[in-house]
């Protein structure tokens, strides 16, 4: 569990109970003194907020954590208020802080998120349904080098950004109370923070948040390597404190000579910045440019490079450092000028230049840009939100590295992949929607094919069930099993289809050339040609006569009734068979079960005369519509409308679909089957059927009832002779404007 701040059990919680008083005397002062603090905090920034569901929030978290500690002993409910405090101290909104308030009340304790939707509405569930989910997400034993698809999985699994906020608050003042936990748990939970939360603060843009998070993620990851990198940065800094405040004084003297209005401060690089520096970098101490530095905040972007011309002016600027982040933004928004130069003891300094509303965007991220559009209500606001989304997705598009902040951010509003577990615990990546397959697939290939069933979460579902982000997925798998192509309708990835087609196409070849090697036999028999007699040489030529590279493949189009056998005869023994014999009166035809009315050389497959077609019962196409063929293994062509769902399930294989079309001329008529839904009143049927005798049209059968399920209405069914999908078109519009008449379906 993420969560660290856990509570006491319910048990225990119990057993303080019945030994009388839940909790310590004074401890609600406490709370309440708290309280007042964050409701003071939030009174001096946002003044209008609906302070009484402030106070709900709080008086529900309360009486809901009443009984329950952390583990240092003070009331649980101090953690909730301190997060809320936090995000006070952001700024943030009224759902936010009831988020904050509220969002440990769902997984601790009897609070249903139906009764938070009660009491404090919509966005207030959601986003504590939210933090909850996160937390619910087992991240500590999961493998390595998957920081990435980690933090892309969080992401994704939050629907409004204010969630991520909250869980960054929580992580925050989780982090700040590290001291009473184990040295384990203070471990983990500050290699997670290092791993992964902070890097999302810092994708948001929030540098503030993201340094504090960084420093105290440090001091208990690394308690040796945080005490001697602050001693260092404490020596350089005593060293040239009081250079450094000559040079703040030098740099406000300058820039107000020269009329630029600018605060002006200095600033120490924070300890875990300067450790990963001297660890990537391999460098010491003093070759840390921007160990120490000044920061120049003022009111235009032309005064910010006015500014660096007056710095440039007093002090040597250091090649190669100077970066200007105003015309190229960071893909996190941020935006500065920044130079490093040789200061007057010899020591370098780094100078950082911006604008009040850059330094704004620097400190706090997206959660500026919620403050921003805070303060219009209603569908403005929703406006308002979306073209701050299209704004960030057009910047994403600008981007040149797809593994940066905005891609993730990304799929954390417009989800396109589903972040899964293994068992173990590794981030399988999977696209929306992707199932249990597509998943054993990605696994491996053997797992894929040998896939029986599969566990979620630690439940059986079905094979085509649709993962969900955080699911732990687990596939059973039996040996020797075989993909089914039921796989083919529901798998997301191309890996997954590809690798089933390649059994399925590899089993089917095989039949197919075993079929159409007795195919080829049987009729040879039938025709007194001796197969022994031809010799292999005389096969590999017909066989590339009919563009086939090998003897099977020209076996294996037999048996899917590309080729008719007794034509492949006729080129193997032409003294022996006659090559022009109409294609139905073969052997192969008679044998067929065709299904359909046996004038079904009314389609013709393109290119090809000899290939026998019928029509599919399923849709029973029509003149007129479009069609599409697929070959079936010994039947010929069957042809599918071209919208009949069945066909899309049976055209995966790209090599069996073959193009047909309704032949010319021929005067033939199709059977369709009508159900006409009417009033149920006298002369219904009488007027129906006058309409098909206008239309010269023949009635095959013709029934009519009560409709069972609606007393006043009946139901006429008919099969009639349509000559094509016009004539049926027309006649089905005339009976339509029938008064009378509720609907008409065509039935297979
Ligand atoms: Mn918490």
């Amino acid at each position: 569990m993420i969560q660290d701040s856990t509570p006491n059990s319910g048990a225990e919680a119990a057993a303080a109970a019945a030994a009388g008083g839940a909790l310590p005397a004074g401890s609600t002062g406490k709370l309440e003194q708290g309280y007042a603090r964050m409701e003071e905090t939030v009174r001096a920034r946002r003044p209008g907020e609906d302070f009484a569901a402030l106070r709900r929030a709080f008086e529900f978290a309360c009486e809901k954590h009443a009984k329950q500690r952390r583990d240092s002993g003070e009331p649980y409910m101090a953690h909730p208020l301190a997060v809320a405090q936090v995000l006070a101290e952001m700024q943030m909104d009224l759902v936010c802080l009831q988020t904050g308030l509220l969002h440990d009340t769902l997984e601790d304790t009897a609070a249903t998120g139906e009764e938070i939707r009660r009491l404090f509405g919509e966005d207030v569930a959601r986003c504590v349904n939210g933090v909850t989910k996160l937390s619910k997400i087992n991240l500590h034993n999961r493998e390595d080098r998957q920081a990435e698809s980690v933090r892309k999985m969080l992401l994704a699994m939050v629907e409004d950004i204010r969630v991520i906020i909250v869980k960054l608050a929580d992580r925050l003042h989780n982090l700040r109370t590290l001291e009473s936990l184990s040295r384990e748990r203070q471990e983990r939970i500050a290699a997670e923070t290092i791993e992964l939360y902070a890097p999302i603060a810092h994708r948001l843009g929030m540098g503030k948040l993201r340094g504090e998070l960084e420093d105290l993620g440090f001091e208990y990851l690394d308690p040796e390597a945080w005490r001697e990198t602050r001693a260092e940065i404490e020596s350089r800094r005593l060293a040239s404190e009081h250079g450094l405040e000559e040079i703040r004084a030098t740099v406000e003297r300058k820039l107000a000579e020269e009329h630029i209005p600018a605060r002006v401060y200095a600033r120490i690089k924070r300890p875990w910045s300067v450790y990963q520096k001297l660890r990537k970098q391999r460098i010491s101490i003093d070759q840390v440019y921007d160990l120490m530095g000044v920061r120049i905040i003022t009111d235009s972007v032309k005064n910010c490079y006015a500014a660096l011309g007056v710095i440039h002016n007093e002090w040597h600027p250091i090649p190669g450092r100077i970066k200007d982040f105003i015309a190229i933004p960071r893909p996190n928004l941020y935006q500065s000028l920044h130079t490093s130069v040789m200061g007057p003891s010899g020591a370098s300094f780094e100078v950082q230049i911006r604008t009040e509303e850059m330094h704004r965007v620097a400190e706090e991220g997206i959660a500026a840009h919620w403050k921003y559009k805070e303060g219009r209500r209603g569908p403005a606001e929703d406006d308002q939100r979306i073209a701050w989304l299209r704004q960030l997705v057009e910047w994403q598009r600008e981007m040149r590295d797809p593994s940066d902040f905005m891609s993730s951010l990304k799929v954390d509003l417009y989800p396109e992949e589903v972040y899964c577990f293994t068992p173990k615990g590794r981030v399988v990546v999977l696209p929306r929607d992707a199932t249990p397959v597509d998943f054993a697939y990605s696994i491996h290939t053997d797992v894929g094919h040998t896939c029986t069933g599969a566990k979620v979460n630690g439940r059986m579902v079905p094979l085509k069930h649709a993962l969900r982000n955080g699911d732990i997925v687990e596939i059973l798998t039996q040996n020797g099993g075989q993909p089914s192509r039921d796989w083919l309708t529901f798998v997301k990835t191309a890996r997954a289809r590809n690798k089933i087609r390649h059994v399925i196409n590899a089993t089917e070849r095989e039949k197919a050339i075993e079929l159409g090697q007795k195919v080829l036999e049987r009729e040879a028999r039938r025709l007194g040609v001796a197969l022994s007699r031809v010799s292999r040489q005389q096969m590999e030529a017909v066989a590339a006569e009919y563009g086939c590279g090998k003897i099977e493949d020209l076996q294996a189009a037999l048996g899917w009734g590309k080729f008719s056998a007794r034509q492949v005869l006729s080129k193997l023994a032409p003294s022996e068979v006659a090559p022009e014999e109409p294609a139905q009166e073969a052997p192969a035809a008679q044998e067929r079960d065709r299904g359909g009315d046996g004038k079904d050389y009314v389609i013709q497959v393109k290119g090809l005369d000899d290939l026998l077609t019928y029509r599919a019962k399923c849709c029973n196409p029509i003149r007129g519509e479009p069609i599409v063929g697929y070959i079936t293994r010994g039947k010929g062509v069957a042809v599918h409308s071209k919208n009949c769902p069945n066909v899309q399930n049976l055209l995966y294989e790209a090599e069996r679909r073959i193009e047909v079309e309704w032949a010319r001329g021929a005067g033939q008529s199709f059977n369709v089957r009508l159900v006409v839904h009417t009033d149920d009143r006298a002369g219904m049927l009488n007027q129906l059927t006058q309409i098909l005798f206008n239309e010269d049209i023949n009635i095959r059968s013709v029934e009519a009832h009560a409709d069972e399920k609606n007393f006043d209405s009946a139901v006429v069914e008919m099969t009639i002779e349509v000559r094509d999908k016009k004539q049926l078109e027309r006649i089905v519009s005339v009976m339509r404007r029938l008064s009378g008449v509720r609907d008409i379906e065509r039935v297979h």
